[in-house]
């Protein structure tokens, strides 16, 4: 007799990611002879670069081939919070290694953050447009998402009115992701300020994910809660290599967090993945540490993806009606659809100009679409011509 599954409630009510459904709708045409252009992905399109590749050939040469601790290698965590330290610029006391704890992609530490903070019964606000896995993460540990409309006025961003308007006594945190996937927006400074001091007065949790920190296009790196916050007892800030340094298969993420909840965290991360890859680590090691070289090869993407973009912007400024957030980081376009409806015009584009990008419902913002310019020049362009096409059809 075979036994039929019936999904736990554990898993019950995970969806499938939107992004990946899109990449999975894409390939399938692609392999039925249809010529696809994929702005669905969220992944750069550059080779690693090669200094970081040959330091992980090295590493494993040199035997790092075996479980490391926890919460990872020491230097990798060394170098994490001296960089934590320094953004801290002597407000309070040095970031320690204890304090850090690298995971297996940023994801791992999201995820480990918002288990170990928020469980049933809590109320995490979650600014919207948001990153697809951020509803999932915070359903998986059994709290509540309270979506938060971004204001279409500042980029979709949220400010500390539009945050007050939706806590509750049962608010424990929030999540902020600057540069924001998928609207590319960018915090200031004094914008991240506000809503982390509205959060120290609140006490509450602030995971704030920068994984695209340094790709922007105004400011160098875009600022970070450890540069603007007046105390960091309730902040959790996630980064990782995956996007500035083109390295998302090597599947490194940390977290810099208070040393009860790094404790949390690892003890977590014990019972599910141990340690995050070891080759991986001492790959990040190198992109960490070997500073002119990575900041040369940084400074090579972030500027071939700004042409891009601004490429891609002045193609689609044939559409006069265009909504679009100013895209100042990350390497997203988020622009309303025609009618309203993000996920008919995502539909039409593939299935009629074979365009594959994210509808906004993925990111709760069922008007908005996502288009990714981390694809070559040739395509981007060729698809913007192709959504000015549809936009009029
Ligand atoms: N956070 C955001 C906002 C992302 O867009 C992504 C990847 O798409 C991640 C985190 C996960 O990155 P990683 O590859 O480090 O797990």
């Amino acid at each position: 007799m075979s036994l039929s599954f019936v999904p736990s409630s554990n898993v019950a009510s995970i969806k499938e990611s939107a992004t990946i459904a899109v990449s999975q709708r894409a390939k399938a045409l692609r392999a039925a002879g249809r010529t696809i252009i994929d702005l669905g992905a969220g992944e750069p399109d550059f080779d690693t670069p090669t200094f970081i590749r040959e330091a992980t050939k090295a590493a494993l040469d040199a035997g790092a081939t075996r479980y490391t601790a926890v919460e990872g290698i020491l230097p990798l965590r060394e170098v994490i919070a001296a960089d934590a330290t320094r953004r801290r610029a002597g407000r309070d006391t040095p970031v320690t290694p204890g304090e850090v704890v690298v995971s297996t992609g940023s994801k791992q530490s999201l995820q480990n953050a918002a288990f170990a903070l928020f469980g049933p019964g809590d109320e995490v606000l979650l600014p919207v447009p948001s990153w697809v896995s951020y509803f999932e993460m915070i359903g998986l540990a059994r709290a509540t998402a309270v979506a938060v409309p971004g204001d279409p006025s500042i980029g979709l961003k949220v400010t500390r009115a539009l945050l007050e308007r939706y806590a509750t006594p049962r608010t424990r945190g929030l999540m902020l992701n600057s540069p924001s996937n998928p609207s590319g927006a960018v915090y200031g400074a004094d914008e991240l300020r506000a809503i982390t001091d509205l959060a120290a007065e609140r006490g509450w949790w602030v995971i704030s994910d920068e994984i695209y920190a340094r790709i922007t296009y105004r400011m160098g790196e875009a600022p970070s809660a450890l540069d603007v916050a007046a105390r960091r007892d309730n902040l959790v800030v996630i980064n990782g290599v995956a996007k500035a340094y083109a390295m998302t298969g090597f599947r490194i993420g940390w977290s810099i967090a208070p040393r009860a909840v790094s404790q949390a965290m690892t003890a977590l991360q014990s019972h599910t993945t141990s340690n995050a890859a070891t080759s991986s680590q001492h790959a990040a090691l190198a992109a960490l540490t070997r500073t002119d070289e990575a900041d040369a090869a940084i400074r090579a993407m972030v500027g071939e993806f700004k042409e891009r973009r601004d490429a891609a912007r002045g193609i689609l400024s044939a559409i006069p009606s265009l909504e679009l957030v100013e895209p100042e980081g990350a390497f997203y376009l988020f622009f309303k659809a025609p009618g309203g409806d993000g996920t008919a015009f995502a539909t039409k584009l593939l299935e009629t100009e074979g365009v594959a990008v994210v509808p906004g419902a993925a990111f709760g913002t069922p008007a908005w679409v996502r288009a990714s310019y981390a694809a070559s020049r040739t395509d981007v362009e060729s698809a913007m011509h192709a959504i000015v096409r549809a936009w009029s059809a």
